[in-house]
């Protein structure tokens, strides 16, 4: 396993001399976004709870290793070249309080449901990740929200403030960056407990499964059930190791947003001196912090983990091959992920001119479509949600314009949960808006509760399965 120690930047003239103002680790570069324009920060001032907690997180074990972040990588890029197919899935917004056993194996267990049928449907590997151990830092289109006359600071995620509508939870709080920290590690840790310790079991997978399709409003689904049934009596017959295929890799994933956070979970790996942030193993940059002289952007320039970036329905063929060229450019396999979120409206005209763009270039990039974000509507009773048919619609619209230009439909990012909610609209077993007044609980966007997110990998799985 690697071993990550701090200061061992090889050009660092002194190192130590940088530590208390930038974080452990240092090298060349990495402080660079301060000096550039940036967006969707807190407010907190430079107060002494910052400075105590940005020290702090500059020591702190890292979360994840670099050596994984390294077999990640190559995942990505097997996955780039159609070998693999990526799921990535949690929460829009991870709260603390809602980091117990019972929600997270639920949405492990819902992930690894979903990546069974989805491995049967490709026929290849399906890379596990969570939109989660991590994800607290929300983009908001405004800085404030006002409700009854009363403005107060817009909920930023539970890193900077609390969602209750007081003026103290609203306040920036910088200590709550460790917090962050602290809940990142208890989830990643149970995270790591599930899916090495048993519970990722194919056939115990496999009959949670059954579960979802013996419900009549699931009956389309039951031959892909049966097919997989099949499959595994046959792996059984020729004596598959099942003991060794209970353990999975599941890899960690959020929005690197707040810049304060990342940079002081970066560290120097000992093995190869370059910088890794140990915050998560993928770290991807929103639709609105990827301009391409800002601090984020520049930021994850510089750090080894592989990089996301969401292209919404503006992005232009020149957009991201810039892009291409500050975050990847060498070209470098499994490097450069780009997650596509056009709007089910949009993603036929757009995404070919992108696509083929990139494609002329000679990069190689993983596409991945999230089918959430460009589908949000208000629902008539005033609440933020996305029609199950909407988003599957772009999933589609995501497959006929690779197949159509020989590229390879590499991923899906949804937005989801373990639990029984009511957020999206419809799905074979339908969620209408009254539901919404009793089971509505995400604090920013819509997820897909555990019986749509099932439909969506029975759905996708069979257009994979054409492929
Ligand atoms: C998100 O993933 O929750 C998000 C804010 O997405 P986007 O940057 O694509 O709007
Ligand atoms: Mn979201």
């Amino acid at each position: 396993m690697t071993e990550l120690t701090a200061n061992t930047a090889p050009s660092a003239a002194d190192p130590l001399a940088s530590t208390a103002q930038s974080g452990a680790a240092n090298y060349p570069g990495l402080d660079a976004w301060r000096d550039l324009p940036i967006s969707q920060q807190p407010t907190w001032s430079n107060s002494d709870v910052f400075k105590a907690s940005v020290k702090e997180l500059s020591v702190v074990p890292p979360l994840v290793f670099a050596g994984e972040v390294d077999v990640l990588r190559e995942r990505l890029a097997a996955a780039a070249q159609g070998k693999a197919f990526l799921l990535q899935g949690g929460d829009c917004a991870e709260t603390f309080e809602a980091a117990t056993a019972d929600k997270i194996s639920a949405r492990v267990k819902t992930i690894l449901q979903m990546a069974v049928v989805l491995t049967y449907g490709a026929a290849m590997p399906v890379i596990k990740m969570g939109r989660m151990a991590g994800q607290f830092a929300k983009p908001r289109s405004s800085n404030d929200e006002t409700r009854d006359g009363v403005t107060l600071p817009a909920y930023r995620g539970d890193i900077v403030n609390g969602y209750d509508f007081t003026p103290e939870s609203r306040a920036h709080d910088a200590g709550r960056m460790l917090q962050a920290y602290h809940t990142s590690a208890s989830t990643l840790n149970l995270i790591r407990a599930f899916t090495q310790g048993g519970f990722a079991d194919l056939r115990l997978v496999h009959q949670w499964n059954k579960g979802f399709t013996e419900n009549p409003a699931h009956a389309r689904y039951e031959s892909l059930a049966r097919d997989i049934d099949r499959a595994i009596s046959f792996m059984d017959s020729c004596g598959a190791d099942f003991e060794a295929l209970k353990r999975v890799e599941f890899f960690a994933s959020h929005e690197a947003l707040l810049l304060d956070y990342e940079r002081a979970l970066t560290r120097i790996d000992s093995r190869t001196g370059l910088p890794y942030d140990t915050s998560a193993h993928f770290l991807w940059i929103g639709e609105r912090t990827r301009e391409l002289d800002h601090a984020h952007v520049d930021f994850l320039s510089r750090v080894r983990n592989p990089i996301g970036v969401k292209l919404g329905p503006t992005t232009s063929g020149d957009d991201a091959l810039r892009l291409i060229d500050k975050l990847d450019p060498n070209r470098e396999p499994g490097r450069l992920t780009f997650i596509t979120r056009m709007g089910a409206g949009n993603i036929r005209e757009k995404l070919p001119a992108v696509v083929e763009r990139v494609t002329a270039s000679g990069a190689q990039v993983l596409w991945v479509t999230d089918p959430m974000h460009g589908n949000t509507v208000t629902s008539p009773n005033g609440y933020k949600t996305r029609n199950f048919d909407d988003v599957i619609d772009e999933v589609r619209g995501f497959f006929e314009v690779h197949h159509a230009l020989g590229t390879v439909p590499g991923g899906l990012h949804v937005e989801m949960t373990g639990d029984d909610v009511a957020e999206c609209l419809g799905g074979a077993d339908p969620i209408d808006q009254d539901a919404f007044l009793d089971r509505y609980e995400s604090v920013c966007d819509p997820r897909l509760n555990h019986m749509q997110s099932l439909e969506m990998a029975f759905l996708v799985a069979g257009a994979l399965s054409k492929r």
